[in-house]
């Protein structure tokens, strides 16, 4: 590891996580490694929520009473920070979401349902999630639609030789992750921004992996839609954010009818309400919004650029550790081309089993396809084990990893895998 001292202090980080702050099984500091899966979020979020409960807690664009206002301030104040943590022009175009699942399924629907036709193309990649999959696929059986999949490099990153004979007149729309959460790739959004307007296609990006973890600019990208989860990023669970272009989203119907979203309602017909009220169709999850203030107030004073740098070295350090473990191969790029994500498989283990071994001595990582199956068919595996890190990971927490690591493939070499290997 290369000398110096850490871009940010996560030793100071971790005093305003209290959940990181216990033993695990009586015996282990807990060593959390699952934050791509869900972060964990600091007292200021908490208190942001607590304090939205005992004292602003009314429903939003209601009622006119004093509490009603005070809480709808604080609503939009949220929508305001998230529209600046994206760089998005208007607050209107941020729409709250519960989640990217949720973001991506607004426009499969709304705008897919609008606008595609049989044989138009959705062009996904080889490493997106299932929640960047699945709604495509589902647009795609309700208009004749075709989805298709860019492949990826034997180094796991996008195989952008190939995007040019993918990007088709037919292709309607681009929606790729901007980070994989299995590879930790991070992907070129601007160059395939580029091509993508080649032929005019619309670029969906999945930010669930990088909103959290790097600085984000809509305009500088010139993403038309860009997804992504309040949980990955500090805040709240439930509670996420669609950025969508103000032109395209004035022009596509509404998804969730009800109440909220309407500007007038009669027996035969209703009127849409105007952005971003359209896209929110009955109560939101309103204290979980209001906190994103508080999360997103983290992020910033923190620094992205800072928990980018600072992950991409714990990246660097738990490729060396690996690297010593021969029967250990790392999916995904070198570690200055990706993000704090480090997903790996193991010879004739199962991925469980390393992870219930890791979890004996207080590591937690994950487990499993991690929502991406298309990719492990790539990879030729059915399943890896995925640590990942964020701002609060600390350098003694990839050792612990690494040493624990070692123990487990001793133990595992010693009893065997319990479960199936999978193939490789
Ligand atoms: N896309 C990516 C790249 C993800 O990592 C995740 C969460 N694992 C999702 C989409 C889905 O996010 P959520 O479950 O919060 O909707």
């Amino acid at each position: 590891m290369e000398s110096g001292p850490l871009p940010l202090d996560p030793a100071a980080i971790r005093r305003d996580f209290p959940i990181l702050d216990q033993t695990i099984h009586d015996r282990f500091p807990l060593v959390y490694l699952d934050s791509a899966a869900s972060s964990q979020r600091p007292r200021q979020v908490i208190d942001a929520l607590r304090d939205v409960y005992e004292r602003n807690y009314a429903n939003v664009h209601r009622g006119i009473h004093w509490l009603s206002e005070r809480s709808t301030d604080l609503f939009e104040e949220a929508r305001e920070s998230i529209q600046a943590l994206v760089g998005a022009r208007h607050a209107h175009e941020i729409i709250l979401t519960s989640g990217t699942t949720a973001g991506v399924n607004l426009v499969a629907r709304s705008w897919g349902d609008a606008n595609l036709r049989p044989g138009d193309e959705i062009l996904l990649t080889d490493m997106e999630h299932h929640s960047n999959i699945v709604p495509w696929q589902q647009a795609a059986e309700r208009t004749g639609a075709a989805v298709r999949f860019l492949p990826i490099t034997d180094s796991g990153e996008l195989d952008l030789e190939q995007l040019d004979a993918f990007l088709t007149d037919r292709t309607r729309l681009v929606a790729v992750t901007a980070v994989s959460n299995v590879l930790g790739t991070i992907n070129p959004i601007g160059a395939i921004r580029e091509r993508a307007d080649r032929c005019g296609a619309l670029l969906f990006v999945d930010g669930a992996q990088s909103v959290p973890h790097e600085p984000t600019d809509v305009q500088a990208t010139r993403a038309d839609f860009l997804a992504f989860s309040g949980h990955k990023m500090m805040g709240p669970s439930g509670v996420g954010a669609l950025y969508g272009r103000e032109t395209l989203l004035d022009a596509m119907p509404p998804f969730l009818g009800g109440g909220g979203m309407i500007r007038r309602v009669a027996r035969d017909r209703f009127a849409p309400a105007d952005l971003p009220f359209k896209f929110e169709a009955g109560t939101p999850p309103i204290a979980d919004a209001i906190a994103m203030t508080a999360a997103c107030r983290y992020l910033r004073d923190v620094g992205l650029e800072r928990i980018a740098a600072h992950e991409q070295r714990l990246a660097r350090l738990a490729h060396e550790r690996l690297a010593a473990f021969d029967d250990v191969a790392i999916h995904g790029p070198a570690p200055d081309r990706k993000a704090g994500i480090v997903s790996f498989s193991i010879d004739r283990v199962h991925p469980q089993d390393i992870s219930e071994l890791l979890d004996h001595r207080g590591i937690a990582v994950r487990a499993g396809h991690h929502c991406a199956m298309p990719l492990h068919e790539r990879l030729g595996v059915s399943a890896s084990v995925r640590a990942s890190f964020y701002a609060y990971t600390t350098v003694d927490e990839i050792d612990r990893f690494a040493d624990g690591l070692r123990s487990v493939r001793e133990t595992l070499r010693r009893t065997g895998s319990r479960r199936a290997p999978t193939a490789r």
